[in-house]
């Protein structure tokens, strides 16, 4: 009997996330061993924050950061109720350019890898909008990133994302494998930086259409070039 309590007792093993390089965000914490917070919001935007296990709380076997911590055990109560309240979202304007983009060619982009496949491949579409966090050593910056592709049993053929940077919020990069192919600042920003006022909604949706265009124009001038399975090395794919 002392013993099965003792069983039912015994802490489940904590779920931590991907274990990230570059240290806790913590300020003023120096260690070096940390891990993403697992929150993922209701449009698959994950959090960008990495903590050690001391600066990140575990919420029913899960590591947040503490912002996330509070809201997933508000959410977790809810569900205990019997109300289902879906993630908040994160508050991240290039996370949101990335997701608005890539809706859009969400239909386009998979229907040419369908094309581009045999079959033997598959493809992958993963919904979420995930960070990569700033490289210092080859001062490179952080930038959030969707990605589909391409991928036979030896590993990925073709990779092709959708990205925004930290440090250029206003500009989508269309890559393609591990080359940016098209830097573009979308109309409605553009127009927006330029203080001009919005326009119609039709004209509005032609516009989202050419921007679409010009993006998809791009990655088909690339594979006509180089063939879906170019450069033919595993390119990581962070699912
Ligand atoms: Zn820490
Ligand atoms: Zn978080």
């Amino acid at each position: 009997m002392s013993r099965r309590s003792t069983e039912q007792e015994a802490p489940q093993p904590v779920h931590y996330g991907e274990a990230e390089g570059g240290g806790c965000d913590q300020p003023g914490c120096d260690n070096k061993e940390a891990y993403r917070c697992l929150y993922r919001d209701r449009r698959a935007v994950d959090c960008s924050w990495a903590a050690c296990a001391e600066h990140l709380r575990v919420v029913e076997g899960r590591g947040y950061c503490l912002r996330h911590a509070s809201i997933v055990e508000v959410l977790s109560l809810a569900a205990s109720q019997g109300t289902q309240v879906s993630p908040p979202d994160l508050d991240n304007r290039c996370a949101s350019l990335v997701m608005w983009t890539a809706r859009d060619l969400d239909e386009p982009v998979v229907e040419r890898l369908v094309r581009w496949g045999d079959a033997d491949t598959s493809i992958i579409n993963d919904p979420s909008i995930r960070y990569t966090r700033p490289d210092r050593l080859r001062q490179a910056s952080g930038h959030w990133e969707r990605v589909w592709a391409l991928a036979n049993r030896t590993g990925i053929l073709l990779r092709v994302g959708i990205k925004v940077q930290d440090d250029r919020p206003e500009v989508v990069v269309l890559t393609g494998g591990p080359t940016d192919l098209l830097s573009l600042v979308p109309p409605w920003i553009e127009r927006h930086l330029s203080g001009q006022a919005a326009r119609v909604s039709q004209a509005d949706l032609v516009e989202r259409l050419a921007f679409q265009q010009q993006l998809l124009s791009a990655l088909d001038t690339y594979v006509e070039k180089y063939g879906a399975s170019y450069p033919n090395v595993l390119v990581p794919l962070r699912v």
